[in-house]
């Protein structure tokens, strides 16, 4: 029996890489049968605001899975990307990207004869990709920056089951921890509580920036690293580039219930039409998500067959050896299926059946929420954030006058840096603070009184927006200002 997919051409060079990929299944005999979803600009254009039908989102959620061309984002006012949001409103929380070194493909590695192997992945969800973002006043923009428990955990543990399927001894968390120490503070903690569950795999951290540092002048030290969101956005571009560039990138981004596959690369408007573009990155993919459906088989021969065509010096105009005229989307393609069955001189692939296979897909009957019981909180006081003009101990002496019994003014800070009750008269302001305030020793205070003092501050200065302090577990939940 045929598993059914959804699969979306997408725009620019979607349709003509797709089209490629589909062929090599084709000829190897693949066990797919495709059902074609309206997705893509076209849709924003015609007044979807998601950029796709209602019978498109309908079938991608009963099938699971969705095999995807690259797809233009429309510029302009609030308008989301088609591609982000798909990420996140089907939680596919894990991104996985499989860089490694290709006969054919040179790369300042290769020709130094260093082979590069490692997987990326990437937590999908969370961090600044919410677009939470605010003018506080006219000069000062704040973005939130979300990590979750839960969703660290979902990530990370779906990293560790990924090493141990692959064979891999090592799992290394890319982090900055150091400084934004909540945050990926939290994250970092959740590594080391998972990795308790995968003894057989060596668990390290390192500072993302370090990372970079490392991966551009060691690569081969690495199997795979588990990072949040952005630093995995900008990392796993890095590690793109070292083995040859976005044409050679593929992306896997898993869900429990679906899951996306598709290249790293975009709509290439430059050569859309052409017929030119190099279907490999999709390609890549498409193994990934064959492997994922369980047919490792198939995975197998045709990656041996692209590995063997690209040992044969056979190349798209990106890339490859110059002297050799270039193919365009269409011979590539028929080079691969020409050659499926050949196996190549190095790095053949072999199928394990089995291979990262695929659970049910299943229809939840109401949105999973996932919170953990059972911790102890206690209310500390409130961050209140306040546009103004005057000078730090201009405006204690306004934020004094709103305290009452049960409270302390704590501090108050300007971009981060504590500027009263002590600070440096060269440390440059904008107009916009945060005001502390925390309660007295030992005295019991309600949410009630912490919004008072904001109501009351703003009968004397602008509030901009306000945050609680909370210990959670008996551990302090909120950061110190710089000098604080
Ligand atoms: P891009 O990846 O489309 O192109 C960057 C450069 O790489 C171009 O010179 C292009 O010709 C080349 N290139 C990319 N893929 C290639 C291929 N398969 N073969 C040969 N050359 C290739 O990036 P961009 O120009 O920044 O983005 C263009 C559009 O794609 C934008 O609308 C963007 O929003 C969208 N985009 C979509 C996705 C996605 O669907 N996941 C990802 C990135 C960008």
């Amino acid at each position: 029996m045929k598993t059914k997919i959804a699969v979306a051409n997408g725009d620019g060079i979607g349709p003509e890489i797709m089209n490629a990929v589909l062929n090599i299944f084709e000829a190897s005999n693949v066990q797919l049968e495709y059902e074609f979803v309206e997705m893509g600009k076209s849709y924003f254009d015609a007044g979807h605001s998601t950029g796709m039908t209602a019978l498109a989102k309908d079938t991608i959620e009963k099938l699971g899975i969705l095999f995807k061309g690259p797809m233009e984002t429309p510029k302009g006012k609030g308008v989301k990307s088609i591609n982000v949001t798909a990420r996140k409103v089907w939680n596919t929380y894990a991104n996985q990207r499989d860089f490694r070194s290709l006969n054919g493909v040179d790369t300042v590695f290769s020709k130094a004869g260093i082979p590069i192997n490692l997987t990326i992945i990437r937590e999908n969800i969370e961090d600044t990709y919410g677009g939470i973002e605010h003018l506080l006043t006219y000069d000062v923009a704040v973005g939130r920056r979300i990590i979750t428990r839960p969703g660290s955990e979902q990530v990370i543990r779906y990293a560790f089951e990924m090493a141990r399927r692959k064979g891999y001894t090592k799992l290394a968390c890319g982090h900055k921890a150091n400084i934004m120490k909540l945050t990926d503070g939290m994250f970092l903690e959740v590594f080391y509580e998972v990795a308790k569950d995968f003894p057989e795999i060596q668990a390290s951290d390192i500072i993302v920036d370090d990372l970079c540092m490392k991966l551009v002048s060691r690569p081969e030290t690495f199997q795979s690293i588990v990072l949040t969101n952005l630093q995995g956005d900008i990392v796993s571009d890095l590690c793109a580039g070292l083995v040859g560039g976005l044409g050679f990138a593929p992306s896997a981004n898993i869900g429990d219930n679906i899951s996306i596959f598709e290249a790293v690369h975009g709509t290439a408007p430059d050569i859309a039409g052409k017929g030119i573009a190099n279907p490999t990155a999709l390609l890549l993919s498409g193994i990934s998500m064959l492997r994922f459906l369980g047919d490792s088989v198939n995975a197998a021969k045709i990656e041996n067959a692209l590995l063997y065509t690209l040992e044969q010096g056979v190349h798209t105009g990106d890339f490859g050896d110059k002297t050799i005229p270039a193919s365009n989307t269409t011979e590539f393609a028929n080079a691969v299926i020409a050659n499926l069955g050949q196996t190549p001189a190095n790095g053949a692939v072999v199928a394990t059946q089995g291979f990262e296979e695929r659970g049910e897909a299943f229809k939840p009957l109401k949105n999973k929420l996932t919170s953990t019981a059972g911790i102890e909180e206690e209310m500390i006081g409130i961050d209140v954030f306040v546009q103004s003009d005057l000078q730090p101990a201009e405006l204690a002496e306004l934020a004094k006058a709103v305290l009452t019994d049960n409270f302390n003014l704590v501090m108050i800070s300007n971009r981060g840096t504590q500027v009263w009750p002590t600070g440096s008269i060269f440390t440059e302001l904008v107009n916009e603070y945060r005001v502390r305030f925390e309660k007295k020793d030992g005295k019991a205070i309600t949410q009630k009184e912490l919004l008072l003092i904001a109501a009351e501050f703003s009968d004397k200065v602008k509030v901009c927006s306000a945050e609680f302090l909370m210990n959670f577990g008996g551990k302090i939940g909120y950061t110190l200002a710089q000098g604080q």
